[in-house]
């Protein structure tokens, strides 16, 4: 047998109930934030926008081995390594990260990478401020990624600290640059002797002296 259609409210009263909703909710605490003017702090590990690590000399943690790429489960990082020379040396062994870029159209922000990464190069900050109206611009390069310059580095491809290898990089006996340590000519991204000059300071010496030190 069919059921009884339940007995519905007169018309008239779905508004008032509607405008009950509203009025209970005028009294809750609001839970509305002033974003992007008041930003929260994320937890301590967040996952957010990933970092290209340097050693305290400045030189590069990433050696190009390519194993973030192969445990990323997004296809979203590209790696090229190549060798470092002692005319161009961006990190202390012997090869590097030529082309580095993280695909953030592509990436869930998962942080197996980071856990695949054998030298620590690549950690993952707390900075999540990452849309863009452009999937080119999604795609963020080596030069984007790599930290920033503390004090004591200076900025690669340079020498290795006298007197050290790779192993003692890892050692943490390299504490900062040695001094007189200066930028070496980026060969590989086509500067010249002449617009490398630019990147080092007042006073210090001409590139044309570093190159082949
Ligand atoms: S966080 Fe996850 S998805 Fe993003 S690049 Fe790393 S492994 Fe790939
Ligand atoms: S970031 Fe780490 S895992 Fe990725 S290429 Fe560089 S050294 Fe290898």
């Amino acid at each position: 047998m069919a059921e009884e259609p339940k007995e519905t409210k007169p018309g008239f009263q779905n508004p008032v109930a509607g405008f009950g909703v509203t009025f209970k909710a005028m009294f809750k605490k609001r839970l509305t934030e002033q974003y992007p003017e008041q930003q929260k702090t994320t937890a301590p590990r967040f996952h957010g926008r990933h970092q290209l690590n340097r050693h305290p000399d400045g030189l590069e943690k990433c050696v190009g081995c390519e194993l973030c790429a192969w445990a990323c489960p997004a296809d979203a990082i590209y790696v090229e390594g190549a060798d470092n020379t002692d005319e161009e040396r961006y990190s202390p062994g012997e090869r590097y990260g030529r082309v580095y870029q993280i695909n953030y159209a592509r990436c869930i922000l998962c942080g197996l990478c980071i856990e695949a990464c054998p030298t620590r190069a690549l950690t993952m900050t707390n900075d999540f401020e990452l849309a863009d109206s452009s999937r080119a611009n999604l795609i963020y390069t080596k030069e984007q990624l790599l930290a920033g310059l503390e004090e004591g580095m200076v900025d690669s491809p340079h020498a290795i600290y006298p007197g050290m290898d790779e192993q003692d990089y890892y050692r943490g006996l390299v504490t900062e640059a040695a001094p007189g340590t200066v930028r070496q000519v980026a060969v590989s991204k086509g500067e010249t002797p002449q617009e490398a000059a630019s990147t080092f300071g007042e006073g210090e010496p001409a590139s044309e002296k570093v190159i082949g030190r």
